[in-house]
């Protein structure tokens, strides 16, 4: 898989290599919002353990090099995550100001997508039981 290894995905998977936990999702099941950790964590077996009993992506929010074409939601001729167009036109704001983020200068979305992506961001779950419809949408690759 070809990574861009100076541009990070802020959805990214536990396994991915060079992830960091850089928040972490509280709030409640239907209204999720992520508190941002000053400094980023490497990805490390003890990190991930205090996930349980529930998936490491279902309270995590952790950052890797986008996957790129290895990605659904890439778009090579653009060269652009539609996840995150989609997720700044059809999911509404959360936030009034731009969370304070440890990653924002390498973050895919706030480089493509600037603070209307920010905005948004903190009701971001990478595995989310509960999404709703808009954000159920905005993660099916399918739908452009
Ligand atoms: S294309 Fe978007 S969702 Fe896919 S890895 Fe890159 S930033 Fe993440
Ligand atoms: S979209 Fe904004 S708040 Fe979310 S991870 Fe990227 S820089 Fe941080």
């Amino acid at each position: 898989m070809k990574t861009d290894q100076q541009t990070f995905c802020p959805s990214a998977q536990p396994d991915w290599q060079g992830a960091k936990v850089f928040g972490v999702v509280g709030g409640t099941p239907d209204a999720p919002e992520t508190a941002y950790l000053a400094t980023p964590a490497p990805v490390s077996d003890e990190l991930l353990k205090l996930a349980d009993p529930v998936a490491p992506d279902e309270v995590f929010r952790i950052a890797a090099p986008c996957a790129c074409s290895g990605c659904g939601h890439f778009d090579s001729a653009q060269s652009s995550c539609t996840l995150a167009q989609k997720i700044v036109r059809w999911v509404p704001m959360v936030s009034e100001s731009l969370p304070v983020c440890g990653i924002r200068s390498e973050c895919r979305w706030w480089q493509q997508e600037g603070r209307a992506a920010c905005l948004r961001c903190p009701q971001v779950v990478t595995r989310n039981l509960m999404p709703t419809d808009a954000m159920r949408d905005a993660a099916n690759p399918e739908l452009r």
